[in-house]
């Protein structure tokens, strides 16, 4: 027989989404215990960030200590395909709030919003992982400490914030493939190197595309001690015609983009190369009223616009506002409360990934001459202000995107 605690939320896993829901509940004095497998700092992928998130951030008394964190400031995207070049200044967006955010190295940044959460009185139990769930009645967590002992927790609710781990929907078979085409990403930090030329604002993600596949896009995320990730994103068919070595592929690929080849020239490969492949996931359901998938536990689309991080702390917000309601005793619908006002954003961001797939988008973002008030429309989503309903390229995301692409089609 396991030893079986209890306590009113628990919540799988320690990511910018789990962090920030824990802080929030603990703020209305409901117990919380977050269960994180790793020890942080841990690497995760996803370093840029966009200023929707810092609405959340600050909910969660925790702006001040992201501001005091060193991190590299961010104020836009720019975006260069084959001598065609734009860029978005976040601060000139349609919808009201932040217009700047931050890029991370994310074992800091998890590191830190886990701290902040502990400082506001979260019980977070690193290298504790959980290992399976019963629903039948409350839920019932079977979770593993570091020394292998295994225990049980009993919760009136539990959220699911484990990232791609995907932790209920595969013990509950909720999984779902994504409509997306599955992609690859290789990546890696770099020494860059640049020199200040006038092509590259530090205060900007790059986002450059292959100039014989405009399928094919690389990130090139500055941080504030001299490096920067770089990656790049395309599909394995794609990928098969190049060196299988991830190294060789990667720096193959920075060579045939004329913008990067020119600022990368001087920079030290000195860190490991990463991959993944298949990112892009689905659910049969967000919710019940008995959990609630958070960020990438849930759907996850693809990260050409930045959006993970945001998407995270945006359910975290969604869904603690609804839990707080039921511990108030208030009656509460998870598929309205929770998953619709979500999938508002992320309906929106989808469309805007299709359309930068089959290039639609990318004529929209790289047109020359954009009328004043639609870019400022699609600033805001490339802000991750994606759920401003007052927003016209929100509400009518398909019908919008394809009246302005035919305005800019080449
Ligand atoms: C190639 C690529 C590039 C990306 N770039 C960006 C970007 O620039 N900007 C951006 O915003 N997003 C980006 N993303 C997305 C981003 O990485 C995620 O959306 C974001 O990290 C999701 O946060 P989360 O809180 O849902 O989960 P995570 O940050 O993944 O955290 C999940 C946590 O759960 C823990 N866990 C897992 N299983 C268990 C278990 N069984 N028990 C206990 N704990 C567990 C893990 O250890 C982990 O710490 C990118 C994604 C990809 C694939």
């Amino acid at each position: 027989m396991l030893k079986k605690q209890q306590t009113q939320v628990v919540i799988i896993g320690a990511g910018p989404s789990g962090s920030v829901a824990a802080a929030l509940l603990k703020q209305k004095n409901i117990d919380v215990i977050v269960i994180e497998k790793s020890l942080f700092p841990r690497f995760s992928i996803g370093e840029s960030l966009l200023p929707a998130c810092m609405e959340v951030i600050k909910k969660a008394n925790m702006l001040d200590a992201v501001e005091k964190g060193n991190f590299q400031l961010k104020n836009g995207a720019a975006f260069h395909y084959d001598g065609r070049f734009s860029e978005f200044d976040f601060t000139k967006k349609f919808t009201a709030g932040a217009g700047t955010t931050y890029q991370v190295q994310r074992g800091d940044f998890d590191k830190l919003l886990a701290d902040e959460a502990q400082n506001q009185g979260v019980e977070l139990r690193y290298q504790h992982e959980v290992l399976n769930i019963n629903i039948e009645h409350k839920p019932l967590l079977t979770i593993v400490d570091k020394t292998g002992q295994q225990y049980q927790i009993e919760a009136d609710f539990v959220l699911d914030a484990s990232g791609f781990a995907r932790v209920l929907p595969r013990l509950l078979d909720l999984e779902e493939p994504s409509t997306l085409a599955p992609r690859k990403a290789i990546f890696t930090h770099v020494e860059d190197n640049i020199i200040d030329d006038g092509y590259f604002d530090r205060d900007k993600i790059l986002i450059s595309i292959h100039p014989d596949n405009s399928e094919v896009w690389y990130w090139l995320i500055p941080f504030s001690n001299g490096t920067c990730s770089v990656g790049v994103v395309a599909k394995e068919s794609f990928l098969a015609n190049y060196p299988s070595d991830n190294k060789r592929a990667l720096q193959q690929l920075i060579n045939e983009e004329a913008g990067l080849k020119r600022i990368l020239k001087n920079a030290n490969y000195p860190n490991q190369f990463g991959d993944i492949l298949g990112y892009s996931a689905n659910v049969k359901t967000l919710c019940d009223d008995k959990f609630a998938l958070l960020g990438n536990a849930g759907e996850f689309l693809d990260p050409v616009f930045s959006s993970g991080v945001t998407i995270a702390m945006k359910s975290a917000e969604l869904a603690t506002d609804t839990l707080i309601k039921k511990f108030a005793g208030e009656t509460v619908n998870w598929i309205d409360d929770y998953a619709k006002p979500l999938m508002v954003g992320v309906d929106a961001f989808r469309c805007y990934v299709e359309g930068w797939y089959s290039g639609e988008f990318q004529e929209v973002i790289l047109y020359p001459k954009p009328n004043q008030k639609v870019k400022e429309m699609v600033c805001s989503i490339l802000a991750g202000y994606a759920w401003d309903e007052k927003n016209p390229f929100v509400t009518d995301p398909y019908r919008r995107l394809n009246t302005v692409f035919e305005l800019c089609k080449p």
